[in-house]
Order: structure tokens, then C-alpha cells, then sequence
């Protein structure tokens, strides 16, 4: 059929009757009804029939129908049930209905977000988008935002843009001069700064040896009073959200000691900077308005789907410097142009989804989100307790970290845990110590996934005591 010469015809057709369409709304719409009841992550059945895509390049044209076929029967079983309620592993968010249908409508409309002229409604709705969560963060009037594909990214955008700034106050261009000679500037950050952070600033120039590091407190928090002093040509990099235990650093005080001296404030906010859109959580980023920068996900506590990263930044001009790009085809226009604030020219049209999500939620739904997450995490911690786990973090945000009694007895039972397909965490190490992660970050969970959760836990545990006791019998 298709390659008889009629392929164009048939899959202008295609296009146009909608019906795969209408198969993979079929197919989605099951994998949404069975995803709660689905093991959180995959058995070995379902992991060998990946086994099924091995094949090698296909020579003739193929059967679209069979293509969406064999993904729904042999990959939506080997995906994690990541969208669920019990899927607690790394940072890793949910999606809001209205967020996924958005996403399938821009995906119809295939628009490249770089410029105004290659997507008016992209440029237009990135540009309401920014403006809604500058407000939304309660960041200075201004601040510049670009859509990228997530935190790393926006690090690295952040980062350049700080240390372009730095360097042009010593009357060094970057962009001109490149760095080979220029003034040295300095990186501060803190012993827990997430390992995105050094693999920005390897890509833009700063290797491991030139960062001074700051001591940290119990919680993972830098230790204000054992800052170095600072000075104008410090990129002072903090953090609204510990990977590991959710909490934030003291900004009042930090950003004002950088302030007066002139330094570059970075806020890596990954999942942690949404704090400011709760009143309930707001006191945990107190401060964060007088940094530079910031770099915060969409695709993580927001709930957009994958991927959406955001680079916020004070300076429009410091950004839109550091991302600048010519070429004689481009066509910059009075309206916003997208990729005046990113590293990509071509790219999907994220800001859409973005703002489905925030036009949807608004400020109060934002809030609510946020706030289940945090009330799920606490009850989370306090059902553990109850159950005779330690958790080792003061609960303040979605992050609960926990130990047994033996770093054994937690590294196998979280083994027990991940195999079970009740739930699923990642481990971690905490000041040496294996522990269990929880990150509680999807509005899918309700109360009854989390005591689901704990008795699943205390099921692996039994399981750890009888391997452990087998192994030294
Ligand atoms: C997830 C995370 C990152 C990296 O973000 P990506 O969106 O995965 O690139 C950086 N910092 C923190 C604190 C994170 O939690």
C-alpha cells in the first residue's frame, strides 16, 4: 500500500482522516485508566518484550497502525508509572489533563518557537507566560524568562549570562574575547550543590578546582557564617530546594552579603523555587528576589509534562547578550522572540504547555498543588516514624529521606522496595549514610498511595531482614 508511489497521497490522508489519532487517544486513554493499578515499575515480562524493538533498520516503508501498535503493547508496559500516585523517584512530577491535551494540540501544530515569525502564538504565550510567573514568584518587575528543556539547561544559561556580566564590569567581552586571558572571576557554592551545577559551569569555562566551597548545615543548607568574602567578580550560586532533602538556603542573608559586594546570585530552584507560590511556603524563599538569576522546572513540581525548564533573569539585557546568535536568514521582530533568551533557535513550543498549565491552575490552584505535595510528604515522614523507620530530614518542602537501622538494612530494603512495584524511590547518600528518597511531587498521590506506600516499606524491610538473616545463616 504505502510504497506503491501513492505514500505522499497515503500519508496526506492520514493526516487529515485523524484516525491514528483516534487509535493512540484509544491507547492513551487506557494507559491512563490501568496507570494506579499498574506496577510502578516494570516486571521482567514486560521488560523483556523491549526485546521486541530490536530489529535492524527497516528497508521498506512502513505500517503506521502496526508502528503505534507494537509501542502500546510492547513500550507502554516497560514505561515507569511515572504519571501515577506511587511513583516517588527522583524529582520527577506528574501532568495536569489540561497540560497533556495542550501538549497534543501544539504537537498537531508542530510550531518552532524560536522566533515571532515561526510561531506568533508560541512567541505570544511565552511571553504571558513569563510575565505570570515572574508574579507568580514574586520576582523584580522585568525579570526575563526563556523556555528551555529543564533545570540543567537553565543553569547553564544563568551562569553565562552571570559570568559575561562579571567579566564585562572588568571591561572584558566575552562574546568578543572569549575566555582564554580574561580576568579571573570566582564561583562560590555550597558542598551540596547539585551536580547539574559543575556541569554547567564545566561547559562555560569554570573547572571543579576554581570553585570555593561553602560548609553546610545538618539540613544540607550553606553555612552563611563560613561564606568567604565576597566581591564583583563572584558568581555566588544557592539553592531553594536540596536534591536530597528539600531544604533552602538562608537568601535574606546571603544575597545581601552578595549585593554589597557586588557578586552574581544564582538560585538553582529546580523543584524548590515554587515555594514562593504557596503563602505557606513562601517563608522558605525569603530573599530569593534579590538574586540574578534563577532556574526553576516546569516538568517537576508545576506538573507540565516533559520537558519544560525555566531561566529567569533580573538583567533582560545580560541574558539575551549571553544568548545571542546572528546569521543573515534571521529575522528578529518587535515582538518577543523566543530564542533571544535560550541556547536553541529551533525547538517545540514548551511555553504552550506552560501556559495551559498556569491559565488552568492559576494562582490558587498553584498553591493547592503545592501545598498536597508538602502535606503528603509530612504524612509521608510521620507514617514511616510511626512504622519504625528514621527519617533524617526536617520535612520542610516534598523531600523525606530514610534510613533503617543498618545502612544494609536500608540498601536492601530499598532493593525490596523498587522490585515490589507497589512504589517506587530512589536511594541516595546523606552526609555518607544510604538512604531511601522520597520526593513527593505529583498531584496524582492522595493520601491512601501514601499509606499504600508505608506498608509496601515495611513489607520490604521484612523481606531485607530475611535475606540479610538467610545470607549469614
Ligand atoms: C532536577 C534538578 C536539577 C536538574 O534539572 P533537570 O530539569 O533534570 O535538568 C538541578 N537542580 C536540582 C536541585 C534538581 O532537583
Amino acid at each position: 500500500m504505502a510504497n506503491d508511489g501513492n505514500l505522499w497521497q497515503h500519508m496526506h490522508d492520514q493526516l487529515v482522516a485523524g484516525e491514528l489519532l483516534e487509535q493512540v487517544k484509544v491507547y492513551a486513554t487506557e494507559y491512563l485508566q490501568q496507570v494506579n493499578d499498574q506496577r510502578v515499575f516494570p516486571d521482567e515480562a514486560a521488560l523483556g518484550g523491549l526485546a521486541h524493538f530490536d530489529e535492524p533498520l527497516p528497508q521498506a516503508v512502513g505500517d503506521s497502525e502496526a508502528i503505534l501498535q507494537n509501542l502500546h503493547e510492547y513500550g507502554a508496559p516497560a514505561t515507569t508509572a511515572q504519571i501515577g500516585g506511587r511513583y516517588f523517584g527522583f524529582v520527577n512530577g506528574g501532568i495536569l489533563p489540561v497540560g497533556l491535551a495542550a501538549r497534543w494540540l501544539a504537537d498537531a501544530w508542530d510550531q518552532t518557537a524560536g522566533l515571532y515569525l515561526t510561531s506568533p502564538i508560541a512567541a505570544k504565550l511565552e511571553h504571558i507566560s513569563e510575565k505570570w510567573m515572574v508574579d507568580l514568584l514574586g520576582l523584580p518587575a522585568g525579570t526575563a524568562m526563556g523556555v528551555v528543556t529543564g533545570t540543567s539547561n537553565a543553569t547553564m544559561c544563568g551562569l553565562a549570562a552571570g559570568r559575561n556580566t562579571l567579566l564585562k564590569n572588568q571591561g572584558w567581552d566575552v562574546n568578543e574575547q572569549g575566555l582564554a586571558g580574561s580576568p579571573a572571576i570566582r564561583v562560590v557554592m555550597g558542598a551540596h550543590a547539585h551536580g547539574s551545577v559543575k556541569k554547567a559551569l564545566a561547559l562555560i569555562g569554570i573547572g571543579q578546582k576554581q570553585i570555593e566551597i561553602v560548609p553546610i548545615d545538618n539540613q544540607g543548607r550553606m553555612d552563611p557564617t563560613q561564606l568567604p568574602e565576597l566581591d564583583n567578580r563572584t558568581l555566588l550560586i544557592l539553592q531553594a530546594g536540596n536534591v536530597n532533602s528539600g531544604a533552602f538556603d538562608d537568601f535574606v542573608t546571603l544575597c545581601q552579603r552578595a549585593k554589597d559586594a557586588g557578586a552574581w546570585v544564582h538560585i538553582d530552584g529546580a523543584f524548590g523555587l515554587w515555594a514562593a507560590a504557596s503563602p505557606n511556603t513562601r517563608h522558605l524563599t525569603a530573599g530569593i528576589e534579590r538574586a540574578d538569576s534563577w532556574s526553576v522546572d516546569g516538568h517537576k513540581t508545576l506538573n507540565t509534562p516533559y520537558d519544560c525548564g525555566l531561566i529567569l533573569c533580573r538583567d533582560r539585557a545580560a541574558l539575551t547578550a549571553a544568548m545571542q546568535a546572528t546569521g543573515d536568514y534571521i529575522q528578529y521582530s518587535e515582538d518577543r522572540d523566543n530564542m533571544l533568551y535560550t541556547m536553541d533557535m529551533s525547538r517545540q513550543a514548551r511555553g504552550i504547555t506552560l501556559w495551559a498549565t498556569l491559565k488552568y491552575l492559576g494562582r490558587e490552584g498553584v498553591a493547592a498543588l503545592i501545598d498536597r505535595l508538602c502535606d503528603h510528604a509530612a504524612l509521608f515522614s510521620e507514617q514511616l516514624q510511626a512504622a519504625g523507620f528514621r527519617v533524617l530530614n526536617d520535612v520542610v518542602f516534598n523531600q523525606v529521606l530514610v534510613a533503617c537501622d543498618s545502612p544494609n538494612l536500608t540498601e536492601t530494603t530499598l532493593r525490596h522496595i523498587q522490585q515490589s512495584g507497589e512504589c517506587w524511590c530512589g536511594g541516595s547518600k546523606w552526609f555518607g549514610e544510604p538512604v531511601i528518597r522520597i520526593s513527593v511531587c505529583n498531584w496524582m498521590t492522595t493520601p491512601q498511595d501514601v499509606e499504600r506506600s508505608v506498608r509496601a516499606f515495611a513489607k520490604a524491610r521484612e523481606n531485607a531482614i530475611l535475606e540479610i538473616t538467610t545470607q549469614t545463616e
